[in-house]
């Protein structure tokens, strides 16, 4: 008999009643902190190849709690409204998370992106913002899309120049859209920021001596090895990070292609370098190769951190069980159903929720939208200035102690911070601060089990302190 798998909006909801038990709130104000505020459906045309198609598509707001909204844009043929609502009420609680001011939203469009032509794409693109202009679904105060899955720096572009020719007279009109390239008002380390901040929510669950002698695990990330599964923009600066920042061992791949495992380790550059030129991961020296219709063994794989960076409903009530590794780092949105994850619990595996861990993606993101918004580069005022007072500060102690600093001590420690580096050191602050809140909120209530529990009352309580300051709720 098929084992029916509960839809990614129905988990979603699932965590929300399970995390509410824990708060004692109104219902009426629960139920408002539940639903998605509002749901745009739109089919429009678009000529491709001569044929007139007609695309699918949607934007979700889910809470105006805070405004803007905010979230990304997937393009995949499994989009459908329930997905998006999912993805929206998903991106209210991660925000609250993060604290980071914004309400949740999500678009999708229905196609497979890699099927069409670069000039369809932006055909498809620049019409979907259109609609989204003329219903007021997008700008800088009311909606702000990012990337997502089958998405990324160049449909932002298309959006912005669209908004642009509409609305080019409003002087905040770069704040419509993040994830922009950089040369188009957009921030660097925009590209990196969830697979980055996956690391460093890692790194710091890693960091707890405690919780890792729980898993029979060392502490520290360094040495531990990962299975990824997925390649693409969270996937690869994830695995990237982890591995030249941590030290972390990748040993397995999982991509629509096949999946491959290498007990002693793939070099994450290596197999980039190899799947650009080969358009494949079949084939990488020394990896053991699965087909396409076994890559998602890759789940099982023995490894100490499972990585899903995909798409959602990958880890089940069917294949929960056969898990290995000890810590899921949800990287992806949704990877695990509810029913699996009260597996994975069961097990005493520690599931870092998607909800909190890849919220660098929106983090950076309001960093880029601030920096729209006052229309200067992060850095442009002080790093001269901490410049000159850290070569001041050398000086003195090359004076006092009467020791040689060499030019190549004095670039390390009399440097100026660039943007990247801000922008790395407020995305490292947010991911650090908020895993010790939701770890707190875990053992302050001691009948809370798991981390996703904890996240999701860390973010009702928040919310519904917004909507009990508005003196809407009592
Ligand atoms: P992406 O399009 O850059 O990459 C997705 C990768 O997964 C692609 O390389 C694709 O080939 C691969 N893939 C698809 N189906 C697969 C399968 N069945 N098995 C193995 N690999 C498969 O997308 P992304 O932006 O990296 O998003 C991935 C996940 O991360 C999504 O769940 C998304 O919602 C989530 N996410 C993304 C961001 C962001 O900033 N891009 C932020 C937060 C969350």
């Amino acid at each position: 008999m098929t084992q029916v798998v509960p839809s990614f909006y129905q988990s979603v909801s699932d965590y929300f009643d399970k995390a509410a038990r824990h708060l004692d709130l109104p219902a009426g104000l629960l139920q408002q902190i539940k639903v998605c505020n509002a749901v745009y459906q739109i089919n429009f045309p678009v000529k491709i190849k001569g044929e007139v198609r007609v695309i699918e598509a949607y934007r979700v707001q889910h809470s105006h709690h805070r405004t803007p909204t905010k979230g990304g844009i997937r393009y995949s043929n499994h989009v459908n409204q329930e997905e998006v609502m999912a993805l929206a009420t998903l991106m209210s609680y991660k925000c609250a998370i993060v604290d980071v001011p914004f309400g949740g939203a999500k678009g999708g469009v229905k196609i497979n992106p890699w099927e069409f032509e670069e000039e369809e794409l932006e055909r498809i693109t620049r019409r979907y913002t259109t609609e989204l202009i003329r219903r007021n679904f997008i700008g800088p105060s009311i909606d702000v899309p990012a990337p997502d899955y089958g998405t990324g720096a160049r449909e932002m572009a298309w959006i912005y120049d669209t908004y642009r020719t509409f609305k080019g007279d409003e002087i905040d009109s770069a704040g419509c859209v993040t994830g922009k390239p950089v040369n188009q008002n957009g921030i660097r380390g925009r590209d990196e920021a969830t697979g980055r901040g996956v690391f460093y929510g890692l790194r710091e669950a890693c960091d707890i001596a405690e919780d890792m002698k729980k898993l029979g695990l060392t502490r520290g990330i360094a040495g531990k090895t990962m299975v990824v599964q997925g390649l693409g923009n969270v996937g690869a600066h994830s695995a990237r990070i982890a591995q030249d920042e941590g030290g972390a061992i990748l040993v397995g791949v999982s991509e629509v292609e096949g999946a491959i495992y290498k007990a002693d380790g793939i070099d994450v550059h290596e197999l980039l370098k190899y799947r650009k030129e080969t358009g494949s991961i079949q084939g990488f020296p020394g990896a053991q190769f699965y087909d396409k219709k076994d890559r998602r063994s890759v789940l099982e794989f023995e490894c100490d951190i499972l990585i899903p960076a995909a798409l959602e409903s990958q880890i089940t009530g069917e294949n929960a069980g056969r898990i290995k590794a000890k810590i899921i780092a949800e990287a992806a949105n949704g990877p695990t159903t509810f029913e699996a994850e009260a597996i994975l619990n069961k097990a005493g595996k520690l599931v870092i929720p998607d909800v909190y861990l890849n919220a660098g993606g929106v983090t950076v993101s309001y960093f880029e939208w601030l920096k729209n918004l006052s229309h200067m580069r992060f850095g442009r005022m002080d790093k001269r200035f901490n410049q000159q007072n850290y070569n001041n500060l050398v000086d003195l102690v090359a004076q006092y102690t009467g020791r040689e600093i060499t030019e190549e001590q004095r670039r390390l420690i009399a440097r100026g911070a660039e943007e990247v580096d801000l922008v790395r050191s407020g995305l490292e602050e947010t991911m650090v601060s908020s895993y010790l809140q939701i770890r707190e909120v875990k053992m302050q209530k001691k009948e809370i089990e798991d981390l996703r529990t904890a996240a999701f009352v860390s973010a009702i309580s928040k919310i519904s302190n917004d909507y009990q300051n508005m003196g809407i709720f009592p």
